[in-house]
């Protein structure tokens, strides 16, 4: 039995940050020619650095998951896939229909607060992004 089922990934705040993290990972693998541990960890700084940059931010993400995330990646149970809105790539199941997939944040739980967060600045943040 695994201690994470690949469902946390994709529960609303833990998706955000998996599908940041997934993203800065698979740019590393593809561009810094590094793989394994060493891109794991590598990936994780980077991520960290990206939510202590911000205000009030926390990793919700642990190396554990982190790891996690990588082996159901390389499983292929799970993949990135593109938000229709924005254009960003985000954790999903390999074996779901994805052709109108709308992201966490373009189109947050109620909980989560704002009901409308596309902005134009938004989406330019989202798209130049890793
Ligand atoms: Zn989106």
């Amino acid at each position: 039995m695994l201690p994470y089922s690949t469902d946390w990934f994709i529960s609303w705040q833990p998706n955000i940050h998996s599908s940041l993290f997934m993203g800065i990972h698979q740019f590393l693998i593809k561009n810094a020619g590094i793989d394994g541990v060493q891109a794991l960890i590598t990936a994780y700084r980077l991520y960290l650095d990206q939510v202590q940059g911000l205000e009030g931010g926390e990793a919700v993400l642990s190396i554990t998951r982190a790891w996690f995330l990588v082996r159901f990646f390389n499983a292929r149970m799970m993949q990135l896939v593109p938000c229709r809105e924005c254009g960003g790539h985000f954790v999903a199941h390999t074996n779901e229909l994805h052709a109108n997939y709308v992201c966490g944040i373009c189109h947050p739980p109620a909980r989560a607060g704002k009901t409308n967060v596309k902005s134009k600045s938004a989406q330019q943040d989202m798209s130049v992004g890793v």
